[in-house]
């Protein structure tokens, strides 16, 4: 079976070392010395002013909304993950949406724009697929409007945009660190912003409002993580420049195989470092996206449709059309990629893609010899990986 991810999982010693100290220390959580450590190291490795780690990645976002003390309506993207938009409802906000760029699938500046009004306090955009968005645009647009930015960057660990991590832009910018992100802390997230007051204001509410053991600044609630979590991130930190370099040896390895196919992949922001957070094909019709994902599952190989449904079709929110992503919705499938993943799994994979498309379809994915003879090309490539490698 191959999944569409696999969690990255340290060598277990690792870990164990830091359950160890946890039990010698017994100080299982509120800003124990692994957690401490982890938000130093953190730091350090994405050379960013501030953040925060806190229990999840959606936590993080409502975190965000709160901090910014944000009213009324918020524009946001209908392609991402549904806690972009759940966040916005559960802090007692409106989601409007604005519809995205068809090449990047990134939320569309011009979009945004057309989508102001009086109501309007912020942007909550996705850098879909670790790809930032136009961030000097919508950085333009808030400006003239007086709105504020909060970017969900859950897919973003190690992208770089502007030579500097992309969670330093927006006024507030949130990630996730589950298990099934390129880098993860089992649960988990962190909140980045470069302004000094908003970093207090979210230490406060992620810690119940405590500003001393018997004072409160504020309302908060328990956003916390715990040493447990820390510790894992600690022992993933030291793996993640494998785990971005092997992703991007895989991506490349797909690129090449499915220059062919009749698909296109999203088109990358030129001022990027990307790291390869996901594998997303557009099939250029959604039959043949549909034919794509059965016949792969027929050799046990199970993709995902990030992301699908429309977030503007959502029961909780006004259901509003939105033609293009309504489009990349019924034709975008990512498939499996994952620091595990082998070069001959990835062969296989393309090799079904391509058959599935070029020859007849009802060929059963798992006829290697129909493969063989059909897909010399791919067949030469990989013998070259096999020999390679
Ligand atoms: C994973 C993800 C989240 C939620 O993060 P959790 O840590 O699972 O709460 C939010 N937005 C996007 C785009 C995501 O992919």
């Amino acid at each position: 079976m191959i999944p569409v991810t696999k969690p990255f999982l340290p060598k277990k010693e690792e870990f164990k070392a830091y359950i160890d100290s946890i039990w010698e220390r017994q100080w299982l959580t509120n800003n124990g010395p692994l957690l401490n450590d982890f938000e130093l190291k953190l730091k350090e490795y994405l050379n960013v002013k501030h953040l925060l780690f806190v229990c999840n990645g959606t936590f993080a976002l409502q975190l965000a909304i709160r901090a910014l003390q944000l009213k009324g309506e918020i524009i946001t993207t209908p392609f991402s993950y549904v806690a972009t938009t759940s966040s916005i409802v559960w802090e007692g906000c409106q989601p409007v949406y604005a519809d995205i760029d068809p090449e990047t699938f990134n939320i569309d500046p011009e979009k945004i724009e057309a989508a102001i009004t009086p109501r309007t306090s912020a942007i909550l955009a996705t850098h879909v697929y670790g790809n930032p968005c136009d961030i000097d645009a919508i950085q333009q647009i808030a400006d003239r409007h007086g709105l504020k930015i909060i970017y969900d960057a859950a897919h973003c660990f190690g992208t770089r945009y502007k030579g500097k991590s992309v969670y330093e832009y927006g006024d507030i910018s949130a990630t996730s660190f589950h298990a099934t992100k390129l880098f993860h802390t089992i649960e988990g997230g962190a909140v980045f912003t470069k302004d000094p007051d908003l970093l207090k204001k979210m230490l406060y509410l992620r810690n119940f409002g405590h500003n001393g053991p018997d004072a409160f600044a504020g309302l908060g609630v328990n956003g916390k993580n715990c040493e447990f979590h820390a510790a894992m991130g600690l022992c993933n930190l030291t793996y993640v420049d494998e785990i971005l370099e092997r992703r991007k040896l895989l991506s490349e390895h797909y690129y090449e195989r499915l220059v062919d196919i009749k698909a296109k992949f999203p088109k990358l922001n030129r001022d990027k470092d990307y790291n390869y957070a996901y594998f997303p094909l557009l099939f250029d019709t959604e039959t043949l996206r549909q034919q794509a994902m059965e016949k792969l599952e027929l050799a046990k190989i199970y993709c995902r449709r990030y992301f699908s449904p429309s977030l503007a079709t959502l029961p909780y929110v006004k259901r509003v059309k939105m033609p293009v992503c309504d489009e990349i919705v019924k034709r975008i499938v990512c498939l499996p990629l994952y620091h595990s993943l082998t070069f001959p799994d990835l062969d296989m994979i393309c090799r079904i893609l391509i058959r599935t498309q070029n020859y007849a379809p009802d060929v059963p994915a798992e006829n290697e010899n129909f493969g063989l003879v059909v897909a010399g090309k791919i067949e030469k490539e990989i013998n070259h990986i096999r020999t390679t490698n």
